[in-house]
């Protein structure tokens, strides 16, 4: 019973934060669309929506929303210590950890996700060009990571679902 509840909170919170951050679910959707319409015509951004919701209902990706967007908020308002103030800061490429939390979320849905993972995260196409944007003054060293592995996930599922599998609705 409590378990549920804290669920349904945190799901709230990771969708609250995620906003607050600039990442809207149609931003997210519109990434799953640039992904899949090429091997699907008949595609609807409501398809699109629908999976991504889906993806957000998994405790597993609410905390890794969470997790990221508070390291990133921290790393803003430069209040982490040395040196991991600096490598979040400036999104040293070698760090890696960020990738592994996103790797926690494609992970969900099986390994097609990380096929779409690795593209997406090299086209940056979208909602993931604005947050790589150094110059914002914003840091999205987490959570470009985990919009992309978002994305990912919630085309894989759909990729599942168009192919008849019960066990995704
Ligand atoms: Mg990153």
């Amino acid at each position: 019973m409590e378990q549920h509840t804290s669920a349904t909170e945190l799901e709230k919170k990771a969708r609250t934060w995620m906003s607050e951050r600039g990442v809207t679910v149609k931003d997210i959707a519109e990434l799953v669309y640039y992904l899949q319409h090429k091997y699907n015509e008949e595609l609807t951004m409501d398809d699109c929506n629908h999976h991504v919701n889906k993806v957000l209902m998994k405790r597993e990706v609410q905390n890794a929303i969470i997790t990221g967007i508070q390291l990133d908020v921290l790393a803003e308002q430069k209040k982490l210590e040395s040196p991991l103030q600096e490598t979040i800061e400036t999104d040293e490429s070698l760090y890696g950890v960020d990738e592994i939390i996103a790797f926690s979320i494609v992970n969900v849905y099986g390994s097609i996700g990380f096929t779409n993972y690795g593209y997406i995260d090299k086209q940056k196409p979208g909602i993931l060009e604005k947050l790589n944007d150094k110059n914002s003054g914003e840091c999205h060293t987490f959570l470009d990571d985990i919009v992309g592995a978002i994305a990912a996930a919630a085309s894989s599922r759909l990729a599942h679902s168009a192919a008849n599998d019960k066990s995704v609705d």
